[in-house]
């Protein structure tokens, strides 16, 4: 539409949000579809979190709230931040706001000028790129693929560098791989970026605690990377919070004065009663979440050994987050039920029409041959989706 800007013209809508609007759509015309496109936790909040809300608007808690987040809220954070990732902040390096979405976008519209090239290591989280561009910066994806665990080495990552560099966006556990870096993946990562001091770090850790092979390493604890990193975390994944919308920062003291100035101009801050809600959900230790993890695991079995049943799609391990990513470039030049498949976004699509099984093309996260598969659904909705879409590809 010529009469809107530029801007929203060339950006593109959100692929994980479509499929959810195309899936909520058929199920109104009273299709029976199995919804695996969403990263959302199908627990229900905490009771200690629902509580801590309902006390907040029996407080009357109502007014404004300062721009970066509440004073106790920002302490919360800080003790977290200690006691979970071993980080020290102070109060001015905290912002919090409406979801970690709202804080990478603040991070982009504080940090990147015209031109500026954002690092994507891909496969990468779909707004990470059309944020970017929003704010003048240029996505350049740097490739991994399934037999490396989707990730990236210390020498995919100098060959990217340019002088033109301002910043790298990742997140660890990985949505949508669910790869996870390791202290020495990382710690290598971390030596080609010291030599190149410009250049911010942004460590997306919202599934921090979705993590099923030990302990969680953010760059930041490296004392060389510490003044250059941004950490950005959230309640929505651990504690089932999607809908309350809040994410916050931690890192250095001018890039969280910019996100606060940002923010003043845009939303003046995060809801009230929800934050005060996070103070109570931060303020708890990660064991009381933990029966969440415990059912992802078991999920990810699940959903790992019905996959491997399927002829042509390639699996690796994932170790974190609540995907998996499997390859299914086999498929690509054939037909299947009278569709042709030639790409991951027609068979995502074969998928929801002959399979009624909702899925997200791999595309939307800069791997063309993957599709991404959300097991944050329950177990007889997993077992149903994947016998659906083992008789849609065999029979
Ligand atoms: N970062 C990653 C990697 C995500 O997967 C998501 C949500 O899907 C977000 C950020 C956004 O989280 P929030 O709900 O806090 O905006």
């Amino acid at each position: 539409n010529s009469k809107l800007s530029n801007r929203v013209n060339e950006m593109a809508t959100s692929a994980t949000l479509a499929m959810a609007a195309k899936t909520r759509e058929l199920k109104e015309q009273g299709i029976d579809i199995i919804g695996l496109s969403l990263g959302e936790p199908d627990f229900t909040i905490p009771e200690f979190v629902k509580q801590a809300a309902i006390q907040a608007v029996e407080d009357n808690y109502h007014a404004y709230t300062p721009v970066d987040g509440y004073g106790e809220l920002k302490q919360a954070i800080i003790t977290k931040f200690k006691r979970d990732n071993n980080l020290t902040y102070s109060p001015s390096q905290i912002v919090v706001s409406t979801g970690a979405k709202q804080s990478l976008a603040n991070l982009a519209m504080v940090l990147l000028n015209e031109g500026d090239e954002v690092l994507l290591p891909a496969p990468y989280w779909v707004s990470y790129g059309d944020i970017s561009k929003l704010a003048g910066g240029v996505p350049v994806e740097i490739k991994s693929s399934i037999e490396n665990d989707f990730k990236i080495t210390a020498a995919d990552l100098e060959a990217a560098i340019t002088p033109k560099t301002k910043m790298m966006i990742y997140s660890s556990p990985c949505n949508p791989s669910g790869s996870v870096y390791s202290k020495e993946e990382l710690r290598a990562l971390a030596d080609v970026l010291v030599k190149y001091p410009d250049i911010i770090v942004i460590s997306d850790e919202i599934y921090e605690h979705i993590n099923f092979v030990g302990k969680h390493t953010s760059i930041a604890e490296f004392d060389d990377m510490y003044d250059r990193t941004v950490v950005v975390n959230g309640v929505s994944k651990a504690y089932s919070m999607t809908g309350w919308r809040i994410g916050y920062i931690g890192g250095p003291d001018w890039i969280a004065r910019a996100c606060n100035k940002m923010q003043g101009q845009i939303t003046s801050g995060a809801n009230c009663i929800a934050q005060r809600a996070t103070i109570t959900a931060l303020e708890n230790p990660p064991s009381k979440i933990q029966f969440m993890v415990d059912a992802f695991k078991e999920r990810r079995t699940l959903i790992l050994n019905l996959l491997s049943e399927i002829p042509g799609i390639k699996t690796n391990e994932p170790e974190g987050a609540f995907y998996v990513f499997p390859d299914i470039s086999s498929y690509f030049g054939k037909t299947l039920k009278g569709m042709k498949i030639a790409n991951a976004s027609d068979f995502s699509l074969f998928l929801l029409e002959k399979a009624n099984v909702a899925t997200v093309t791999g595309e939307a996260f800069g791997d063309p041959n993957c599709i991404r598969i959300s097991y944050a659904a329950s177990e007889a909705n997993i077992k149903e989706a994947l016998k659906r879409i083992k008789e849609a590809l065999t029979s």
